[in-house]
């Protein structure tokens, strides 16, 4: 029998995991937020005022965990824009090499 995991060996990873979101199931809600009464706006209840839910339970995830999945996302972005940039760099080096030997032929 294993010694020390008792009922509360629940796991905590060191790593954060990326969780699927969706986007808040509630019908009414725009990003986050509901029409109120009076034409104001307040937060969904359902998605705490986040705009997206748990994939799994489809409920809103607490706070820290949001910021967690923010932070996953931000990264992923900041990749995906670095290749991005790179990508426009290259196609900038090109285009500027081409317009040299066009000028060079005139
Ligand atoms: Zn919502």
């Amino acid at each position: 029998m294993i010694q020390g995991e008792g009922n509360r060996g629940r796991k905590e990873s060191h790593g954060i995991e990326k969780r699927e979101l969706v986007k808040c199931p509630y019908q009414d809600c725009d990003k986050g937020l509901v029409e109120a009464m009076f034409g104001s706006r307040a937060e969904c209840h359902q998605c705490d005022g986040f705009g997206f839910v748990d994939k799994e339970t489809g409920e809103a995830l607490p706070e820290r965990e949001i910021i967690r999945q923010l932070v996953i996302r931000l990264a992923h972005q900041r990749m995906e824009a670095k290749k991005k940039i790179c990508e426009l760099q290259r196609s900038n080096q090109y285009l500027q090499q081409r317009l040299m030997d066009w000028e060079r032929g005139r």
